[in-house]
């Protein structure tokens, strides 16, 4: 007997609703739900690869733990009882932030790691935190805290409403949204285009977006910064500003900063930098601010580059100073059943410590991940010799992965929360495996805060997990009680463990807090989950600047513009990133439908490149860069910007010492492999993934 449920994806921001045919706790179809409130019926092929994973062979259900080099299946007590001896023996031995945490991109799509993992971390009160933060997103977060007050008061482009969507480096066709939960991105640029409307991508690439927008543009990767700072100028020199209802939130000293900071970024400078006709840019200016309502979206082409940081200020201030900030239309700030951005930091969460090796700034309670491997093998005082990972594969996800790979062999300890043996945790000594995906409940307690329509839902677990497995959230509840009562008995102190309340009672409560008179139980009842209406004009009651202002011009901004020089000529080419639509970043590549067919792992070369190097398509070549080289197959296509290569993210799959039958034979090479570790935003020090030089040969 068949019955159809209904939940939410959960495997990238966009949150779709999916209607899944089950017969008792087996999946027989999955379905977009035409009913679901914010994706009325739109689902990406990913959605299907939910119930692959739920049935791949390979993935982990139980335990494993590594005696004389071999992995063996062990309790869940044994599991943990080991683990916190390990933990406390090294925080002990060479004090608390000896141990490090790693939290990957999965952490936020999984409700109870989500909700429970900081528990277990503030338990190690460690400084040693890393994730994937600081590879693509934390110049976002710092826009926000510097302008906004509060690193989670993230505005959101208003798709749905507005008349002119600038994009900057990104391709949200193929990434489903980022930092934006937008399912059905295509019918929402489609619906732009049908009110009359216009999209513009600006990209070193001719992306899968940029052929369905209006207009496309190729820029020279990294020098974003020139194009957004001569646009600002434009705004002043045509005396275009508007404040609109955010005029009395700012500081107009501060503004008048801003207008000669960028008085000397003419068209003609931001040209000579970026490739783009001066008359081009002035043409964008002048559509920009003619549109009735405009937003400029900047993602990870420009987030994780050179001066990632400046770039997210400068979206913001353009958004702002055209009246496109808060505004319908514009760039909004959605309003979640549980805001995450409410509560003000006693001390701003920027800056409070440095990277033991490089002293890179913390930032959010954590160092930029790329320090991670020097931190292992500086020896010294704080030297790493312990590893938590959580949902995370950094040796392919964070720069110079290779070495990181190597830096984890040398630890005295490694645990894994993770659903795969794979190249990270194949360092492990022990790899705690949770239920998920289908057999998970799902709240979207992040991404109702990036959503461009309020909505809220709630997925009961769509079929049972397996008696003996453990849910994430049990896992890590059940860990702090293990480390907890270790950390006691060598204290010499008495340890009574206290009950923690379940998922659905900790959201429960969470909602409660939050002042709406929702409840699991009620979100229950709406299995399409509730419409809570569209986006309103809000920050003016938000902000958590200390002095109840939009800070416009931060120092940090002032300084990074002030040291904003030319961008130095190079021979080299320039590497950027891409993504597909069948990948999830490092995972995914284990299911045989999102990966079959021809390899999308290639270097994508303009044939003026090619022809220089007397490589032609298909041919195998080496991209080598300061930290390494890669082998893989050249494709030669005008999509591309001459002088840049374009090789996916997330690939690089071993051959030894993992169990991904699928990916080993789909293995691609890792581009991280060739992202310098040694390079950081200069204000944030966030990664710069994207513009790293690297030459070209035939292999
Ligand atoms: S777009 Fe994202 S949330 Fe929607 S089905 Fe695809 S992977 Fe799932």
């Amino acid at each position: 007997m068949t019955e159809t449920k209904y939940r939410t994806c959960n495997l990238c921001e966009a949150m779709c609703g999916l209607a899944i045919e089950v017969d008792g706790n087996q999946v027989v179809s999955i379905r977009p739900d035409q009913d679901d409130v914010l994706s009325h019926g739109h689902i990406c092929p990913k959605a299907f690869a939910l119930q692959d994973v739920n049935e791949d062979p390979d993935r982990l259900r139980l335990p494993l733990r590594k005696i004389d080099g071999d992995w063996q299946q062990v309790s869940w007590a044994e599991a943990y009882a080991y683990t916190a001896k390990r933990i406390v023996d090294i925080q002990q031995a060479g004090g608390r932030d000896a141990l490090a945490v790693y939290a990957g991109n999965p952490s936020v799509h999984n409700t109870g790691t989500l909700l429970f993992a900081p528990v277990f971390r503030r338990l190690l009160r460690t400084k040693s935190n890393y994730s994937a933060t600081s590879v693509d997103q934390l110049t976002h977060h710092l826009a926000a805290l510097m302008m906004f007050g509060q690193v989670n008061l993230l505005p959101v482009p208003d798709i749905n409403r507005t008349d002119f969507w600038l994009i900057l480096g990104g391709n949200p066709l193929v990434s489903n949204g980022s930092m934006m939960t937008a399912p059905n991105v295509s019918g929402k640029l489609r619906a732009i285009q049908q009110r009359g409307g216009k999209v513009v991508v600006i990209d070193p690439r001719r992306t899968e977006t940029a052929k369905k927008a209006d207009q496309h543009l190729f820029i020279t990767p990294g020098t974003d910064i020139w194009l957004l700072l001569a646009l600002i100028n434009l705004v002043f020199t045509h005396d275009a500003v508007t404040l609109g209802h955010l005029a009395d939130k700012i500081n107009m000293e501060q503004l008048l900063a801003v207008e000669s900071a960028v008085a000397h970024i003419t068209p003609a400078v931001a040209s000579r930098e970026t490739g783009i006709p001066g008359a081009e840019i002035e043409a964008l200016a002048a559509a920009f601010l003619q549109a009735n309502t405009a937003v400029c979206y900047g993602r990870l082409g420009v987030s994780a580059a050179q001066h990632g940081g400046l770039c997210q200020w400068a979206v913001v201030v353009l958004n702002l100073i055209t009246g496109n900030l808060d505004a319908v239309g514009g760039s909004m700030f959605p309003s979640a059943p549980i805001d995450i951005a409410a509560r003000k930091a006693r001390q701003a969460p920027f800056k409070r410590w440095q990277s033991r090796t490089s002293g890179q700034p913390e930032a959010m309670g954590e160092v930029p991940a790329q320090t991670l491997a020097e931190d292992i093998t500086t020896p010294g005082t704080g030297q790493i010799k312990g590893l938590v990972t959580i949902c995370g594969n950094p040796v392919l996800s964070v720069p110079n992965g290779a070495r990181l790979d190597a830096a984890m062999e040398t630890l005295d300890f490694m645990v894994s929360v993770d659903i795969y043996l794979n190249e990270t945790t194949r360092h492990a000594d022990v790899i705690l495996p949770p239920a998920t995906g289908l057999e998970a409940a799902h709240f979207g307690f992040v991404f109702h805060n990036l959503a461009v329509h309020n909505t809220a839902k709630f997925s009961s677990p769509t079929i049972e997990k397996d008696p003996d497995a453990k849910f994430d959230w049990e896992i890590f509840s059940d860990l702090s009680v293990a480390v907890a009562q270790e950390q006691a008995a060598r204290n010499g102190e008495d340890y009574t463990p206290q009950a923690l309340p379940t998922l659905e009672d900790r959201l429960d409560m969470m909602l409660h807090a939050s002042g709406t008179d929702l409840t699991i139980a009620a979100l229950k009842e709406a299995p399409h989950g509730v419409d809570r209406g569209a986006l309103v004009p809000n920050i003016g009651k938000r902000l958590l600047t200390d002095s109840g202002q939009i800070e416009v011009f931060p120092a940090i901004y002032a300084e990074g513009l002030a040291n904003l020089a030319p961008t130095a000529p190079t021979a080299d080419l320039l590497l950027i990133g891409r993504r597909h639509l069948r990948t999830n970043n490092s995972w995914l590549h284990n299911v045989e439908s999102m990966v079959r067919g021809r390899n999308t792992c290639t270097a994508m070369l303009h044939p003026a490149d090619a022809a220089a190097h007397k490589i032609t398509d298909g041919s195998l070549i080496e991209v080598t860069s300061r930290v390494g080289s890669v082998t893989l197959p050249a494709e030669i296509t005008a999509d591309i910007a001459q002088g840049v290569v374009s090789i996916p993210h997330g690939w690089g799959h071993k051959k030894e010492g993992i169990r991904l039958r699928v990916a080993q034979g789909h293995a691609g090479v890792s581009i991280n492999d060739l992202v310098d570790d040694q390079v950081f935003d200069a204000v944030s020090g966030s990664a710069v993934i994207n513009a790293v030089p690297v030459t070209v040969a035939l292999a």
